[in-house]
């Protein structure tokens, strides 16, 4: 699977970060960055449930 951000709807808000802080980390621009773009395990799992909690749905998973 891989993990990618659309930077265009990400809002900043930093709950991924604060959920998940093993795959998203905040940027210098305000925005999340992926910091594992393919995760596996219970990682991956954790990554799927945030792009769900994600307000912005900013978060893509691509199986
Ligand atoms: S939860 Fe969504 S909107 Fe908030 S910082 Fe993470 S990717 Fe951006």
């Amino acid at each position: 699977m891989k993990v990618t951000i659309d930077a265009g709807l990400c809002t900043g808000c930093s709950l991924c970060v604060t959920d998940v802080p093993e795959v998203f980390e905040m940027g210098d621009d305000g925005l999340a960055k992926v910091l594992v773009e393919s995760p596996d395990g219970e990682l991956a799992e954790k990554a799927k449930d945030e792009a769900l909690n994600c307000p912005a749905a900013a978060i893509l998973i691509e199986e």
